[in-house]
């Protein structure tokens, strides 16, 4: 059998069948006919072939699963969402450990805090918060995973007005590497909950979130698109305007081609177009104040108009389907310089399909009220994040899209901070983890050799332990 083959040290069904009698969830192996549906995560580029998946229930089989895996010293793949493009949500023999059943949301409407099971997607969130006029910072659509969002940091359409996503984190429930179950807080086990806060799955287990939530009702929202030849100034006028906007808008510019839907005039269809894409969360009239310079750059559509948080976050999510060839580039900037806008210009007009995207978000306002040693996640004073991303169904398109990327990535990253946003980056390598964390990776380093020294938790974009 193929698949067998592919597994270095198979787990004899003897070994797994006691396991599997005490988990509430499904323990699914080689064997089964469920396999490969269970081991396939959202980038289709990503291939491998777990020895155990463990589709958990609860805590306990959390707990069972860590155990066994520990027990075995094979490594531990997490699932959240599976979102993760470099495809840290599964791995070549070892153990699967997927939350996706653990997605149960609570909400407090009144104390305005929101406890998430480790494995909820942000849609999951949304549908829950929605219903109080309330949202929890997240990204910008809603299928992504909860787990792996936060635990890189999480930036989306409030985040200028309410933080990172881990700026909202109130505590986490965890499993251990050796098994045991703890809460973290800024009180309890403080220097995991620093790290948590940005470090990804390196220490753990989250089983369960608890987040503030803020007021989202009704928010202004939409893309407003623009012909290529305004796309210098739009660069400009966004580099400066993004330093002062209030704090309840957030936007991004970015580079597209338009899908063939609906709601696009079909003149205006398939089109390599550049756009900038905002939420204000206030008053329909005091956002068309707000935005008044970009509209009067004469956008060719504007797709702006009051619409309900929830609808906004998810609008997105049908242009990323799971199951696509994905394959990303990201970097952090201070500014968005000359030069970098003379690569945008020279790259970005040439997107391979609807589904491929160069965003440059803005990661300012309240992301900066915290410090960079405040939380693992240490990029707290740079402006812009850019990420090129291009996603794909037919694998023989992409090497060119990849060379596509990697030539546009190499113009913008000799501007850059240096380093990317965690939850951007493929596997790319130590120095590109370390160059994330800065000053911030040796603490890390620390921390992992106290929570995880053997590092079973390693199937990530990973720490290593403090020798
Ligand atoms: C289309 C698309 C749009 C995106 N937009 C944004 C955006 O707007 N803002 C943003 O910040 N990010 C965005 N991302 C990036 C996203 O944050 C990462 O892909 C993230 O890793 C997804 O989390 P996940 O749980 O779905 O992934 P997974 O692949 O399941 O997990 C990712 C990593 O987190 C770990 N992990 C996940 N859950 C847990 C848990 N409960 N306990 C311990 N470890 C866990 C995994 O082990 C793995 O290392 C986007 C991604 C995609 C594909």
């Amino acid at each position: 059998m193929v698949t067998a083959e592919r597994i270095e040290r198979p787990i004899a069904l003897d070994d797994v069948n006691p396991f599997a009698a005490g988990v509430r969830g499904d323990v699914i192996t080689p064997h089964d006919d469920r396999y490969d549906s269970a081991r396939a995560v959202y980038n289709a580029m990503i291939d491998k072939y777990p020895a155990l998946i463990v589709q958990c229930a609860d805590v306990a089989d959390v707990i069972h699963g860590v155990r066994f895996a520990a027990e075995r010293q094979l490594p531990i793949a997490v699932r959240g969402g599976g979102h993760n493009a470099a495809g840290s949500g599964t791995c070549d023999s070892g153990v699967v450990l997927d939350l996706g059943r653990m997605n149960e949301v609570n909400v407090d409407p009144e104390k305005r805090r929101v406890r998430v099971g480790g494995g909820a997607t942000w849609g999951d969130v949304n549908h829950a918060t929605q219903v109080f006029g309330l949202a929890v910072p997240s990204g910008i659509i809603s299928t992504t995973g909860v787990g792996g969002l936060t635990l890189g940091g999480g930036f989306g359409y409030i985040s200028r007005a309410h933080g990172l996503t881990i700026d909202n984190l109130v505590s986490a429930d965890m499993v251990l590497a050796d098994g045991s179950f703890v809460t973290v807080s800024a009180s309890e086990h403080p220097d995991l909950f620093w790290a948590i806060r940005g470090g990804g799955g390196n220490f753990g287990v989250v089983t369960s979130f608890e987040f503030v939530a803020h007021p989202a009702g009704m928010v202004t929202a939409g893309v407003l698109f623009y012909e290529l030849d305004k796309a210098e100034a739009l660069m400009k006028l966004y580099r400066e305007f993004i330093r002062t906007a209030p704090r309840e808008l957030g936007l991004f510019f970015g580079y597209v081609m338009t899908p063939p839907a609906p709601f696009i005039p079909e003149e205006l269809q398939m089109k390599n177009l550049a756009k900038i894409v905002l939420c204000h969360n206030g008053p329909e009239q005091e956002a068309n104040r707000v935005i008044a310079p970009f509209l009067a750059m004469e956008p060719v559509l504007n797709l702006v108009g009051p619409m309900p948080y929830d609808t906004w976050n998810s609008l997105f999510d049908g242009l990323f389907p799971a199951g696509r060839q994905d394959y990303w580039k990201a970097d952090y900037s201070h500014d968005l310089s000359d030069d970098q806008i003379a690569v945008h210009l020279e790259h970005g007009p040439r997107m391979p399909n609807p589904s491929c995207a160069m965003h440059i978000y803005s990661v300012n306002g309240a992301v900066q009220d915290v410090g960079p040693d405040e939380t693992a996640y240490s990029y707290r004073d740079v402006t812009f994040a850019h990420v090129i991303l291009v996603t794909e169904d037919d694998p023989a398109k992409m090497p060119g899209h990849i060379d596509f990327v990697r030539s546009y990535w190499n113009g913008l990253h000799r501007d850059s901070a240096g380093g990317a946003y965690v939850n951007f980056l493929m596997e790319e390598g130590s120095d590109r983890v370390q160059a994330t964390y800065r000053d911030n990776y040796p603490r890390l380093q620390r921390t992992k050799k106290e929570y995880d020294p053997d590092n079973l938790f390693r199937i990530n974009q990973n720490i290593q332990p403090a020798s």
